[in-house]
Formats: C-alpha cells, structure tokens, sequence
C-alpha cells in the first residue's frame, strides 16, 4: 500500500495559524506521509462568498506552507470554473492514487455538525477516511441524528487496522479560539493580527489591500 495521504478543505479566507496547527497535527496523529490543503473555488456551503479571490487565497495557502514538512497545497478546486462538491474532488483523488491507497479527509467538529448537508455525503467514506478535530466538551448529543448514526458505526478503536477509506477517527486538540471571519473583521478595523497570520500571508494581504473595510 502507498503512504497515506490526507486531504484538507476549507475556504482559506484567509488561512490562519489554527489551519495550520490543525493540519499538522493531523499529519503526524495520523502519521500521514502527505496532507494537500485544498482551497475551495466558489464554495456551495457559505451565503456570502469569500472576500479574497479563488486565486488570492490560493497564494496565501501556498505562502503560508512554506518551508512545512508534508503539507502542500492542491489547486484542482480553484482551478475548477464552477464550484465544487466535496465528494466530486474526492472521487478525483481516490481515481488518480487507485483503490488500495489510505486516504484521510480532514474536517474541524464545526464542518462534522453540518456534514449531513453536504452534497452525497455518505458517499464521502467510500472515498475516504475521515479526521475529525474535537473541542473539549464535543458531545455527540451535539451531531443531528444522521451523522451521530455514521460516527458510531465507523469509529475504530484498534488504530493499526489501516484501510483505505470507511473510517472515522476523532482526534482532541487543545481549541485555538481562531476564525477567518474574526481576522477579516480585524483587519477592517485596523487591528493587529499578527499572532493569527504567517508573516509572509500577512505582508501578502497589505501588498493586495485585501479585508479593508469597505467604501459602500
Ligand atoms: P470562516 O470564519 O470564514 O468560516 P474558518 O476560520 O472556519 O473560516 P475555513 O477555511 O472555513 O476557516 O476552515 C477550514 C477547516 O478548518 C474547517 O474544517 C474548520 O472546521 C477548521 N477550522 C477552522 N478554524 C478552526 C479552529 N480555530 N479550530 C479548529 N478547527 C478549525
């Protein structure tokens, strides 16, 4: 079998330390040989789309990844002209690597919660695994009933059975109290954040005049 892969999702409007924080940990909980940061292009799952342009985002992921052991980023949903499901980019994946390869989808509790209004969901653990970051205090009275239903009867408790995809593992990590919205709203005020963005993806969004508050 090939190394695992893992694959992780998320808007990046802007990416920020907690993505990061969280795709490392998943990568070496995981012992992943690879995880791809995967910036969506037109979002289905958000009323308002990003502020940042597919491509901008795009550079912030990569600027921020620099010089990350394992972690890359994959452009094939920014790269898509329509917006892309989940289970559509998935399915591309798990066709390029072949059907023996583990591969590991990679959400935050907040993103399981809603997993049940994604786009043929269930379809997701043929594909993959999933990698779900916990807060302390996660309760599964918390998930709707549907997707309380897939956690109990994908959870594995012996972690050195390894399969290709089917599985959900929960993993607990210290919260980081962090969003991209908060940051966005930060930066329109003027404020300093600093101790939220890398460097090089904060120098990026002054460079644009990205997040300023707008004129309207
Ligand atoms: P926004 O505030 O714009 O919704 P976000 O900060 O939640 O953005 P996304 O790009 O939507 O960022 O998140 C990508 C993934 O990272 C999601 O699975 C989300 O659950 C997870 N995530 C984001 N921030 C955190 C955090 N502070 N702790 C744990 N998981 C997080």
């Amino acid at each position: 079998m090939s190394d695992p892969i893992g694959l992780f999702g998320g808007t990046f409007d802007p990416i920020h330390r907690a993505h990061l924080r969280l795709a490392q940990a998943f990568r070496d909980e995981l012992g992943l040989a690879e995880i791809r940061l995967i910036p969506a292009g037109l979002p289905y799952h958000r009323g308002s789309g990003p502020q940042a342009s597919p491509a901008q985002r795009l550079e912030m992921v990569r600027l921020a990844l620099q010089g990350e052991s394992g972690l890359c980023v994959d452009a094939r949903e920014v790269a898509r002209p329509r917006p892309a499901y989940t289970i559509e980019t998935l399915e591309e994946v798990r066709a390029e690597l072949g059907p023996t390869a583990e591969l590991w989808f990679l959400i935050g509790g907040d993103s399981l919660a809603q997993l049940h209004t994604w786009h043929r969901w269930h379809e997701l653990f043929d594909c993959a695994n999933m990698a779900v970051a916990l807060r302390p205090g996660f309760s599964l009275d918390q998930l709707p009933a549907p997707v309380r239903e897939e956690w109990c009867a994908r959870q594995v408790t012996d972690f050195s059975k390894r399969t290709p995809s089917g599985t959900i593992r929960p993993l607990a990590l210290t919260p980081v109290e962090m969003s991209a919205t908060a940051i966005r709203q930060r930066l329109a005020q003027g404020q300093d954040v600093s101790a939220e963005l890398c460097p090089a993806v904060l120098a990026y969004i002054r460079q644009h005049g990205l997040y300023r508050k707008r004129q309207d």
